[in-house]
């Protein structure tokens, strides 16, 4: 009976840096397979971020294909947003890359070398998420922000903090970073914990970003805001965007469109509404035919 206690513990401990999981952490908890490292994986660091998927297929353990021969090759520094129906897979594209599941056939690779031949902690060490649902556990607001990044210095903090834009909030609280939030301390609003996690990764600065894109619950002035901060996070990162909502990624590098088949069209937006195919139907779908400023 100790086993899903065991799993917890280890999944928590082999990502102590940056991510309480994705979306479904608790659905992950219960299902995530036993991903073992090789005895001869080895430990990378400041890679540079050009990933790789190659004939990528992917089945849950219910047995039923998400993903099928997915090629796709991301440059770094590149953004690429990725779009489709609900169900699609899009998430679960995502999630392949820091190893949550590893690929039922062919291959993920990052500067060259196949994810399974590192080790999890560095390779997750080279990513940073932002998911929907930021956790904050109960501690100070320094603690969360380092999340496991032992050694951060108050410095480093402040400067995650003030490129997060949190250090505004930070002047206004009791204790300032030393103030406790989570469950017990301060409730933070929504806003301010996507900055939280925004500062998270600013202090990692991993080179490699994943945003899994909000799809509601922020008001429009502090989306905005939220947006510009993870434009500015995402500069000089390979960062893979899980889009909701087209109006968002207009100037992502390029738009990878999937759906039950696979990846079905990619190219920049303009290239994208202009070859009238599944993007610009979406495009339409979602903006009633309105053209959207670019
Ligand atoms: P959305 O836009 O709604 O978030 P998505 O494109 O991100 O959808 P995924 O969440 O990747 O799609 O899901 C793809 C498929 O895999 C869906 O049919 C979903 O039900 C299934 N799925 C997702 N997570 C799991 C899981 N942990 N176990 C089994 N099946 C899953």
């Amino acid at each position: 009976f100790m086993r899903p206690i065991d799993k917890i513990t280890s999944v928590l401990e082999s990502y102590p840096k940056g991510i309480a999981g994705f979306r479904r952490f608790t659905n992950l908890i219960d299902t995530e397979p036993d991903i073992a490292d090789r005895s001869n994986a080895q430990v990378v660091s400041r890679l540079s971020g050009d990933i790789v998927f190659e004939n990528v297929s992917f089945a849950y353990d219910t047995g039923r294909t998400v993903l099928e021969g997915i090629d796709l090759a991301i440059k770094a520094g590149e953004t690429v947003a990725i779009v489709g129906p609900s169900g699609a897979g899009k998430t679960t594209l995502c999630a392949l890359l820091p190893r949550f599941y590893d690929v039922s056939a062919g291959a993920i690779s990052i500067d060259g070398i196949d994810i399974r031949d590192m080790t999890q902690t560095s390779l997750r060490s080279q990513i940073g998420i932002v998911q929907q649902d930021v956790f904050l556990f109960g501690g100070s607001l320094r603690e969360n922000i380092a999340y496991g990044l032992l050694g951060a210095s108050d410095e480093a903090i402040m400067d995650a903090a003030r490129r997060a834009r949190l250090d505004t909030v930070i002047a206004r609280l009791p204790a300032g970073l030393d103030t406790m939030v989570g469950e017990r301390g301060v409730k933070l609003s929504g806003g301010q914990k996507q900055r939280v996690a925004i500062a998270r990764i600013f202090l990692k600065n991993p080179p490699i970003l994943v945003l899994d894109e909000a799809t509601s619950a922020l008001d429009t002035a502090t989306e905005l805001a939220i947006q510009q901060s993870l434009a500015e996070l995402s500069k000089g990162r390979t960062t893979l965007v899980i889009a909701h909502r087209l109006a968002t990624i207009q100037h992502a590098d390029r738009i990878v469109v999937v759906d039950e088949t696979g990846i079905v069209e990619a190219g920049p937006h303009a290239e994208l509404l202009a070859r009238d195919g599944a993007y610009a139907h979406l495009h339409r779908a979602q903006f009633g035919g309105l053209a959207q400023p670019v």
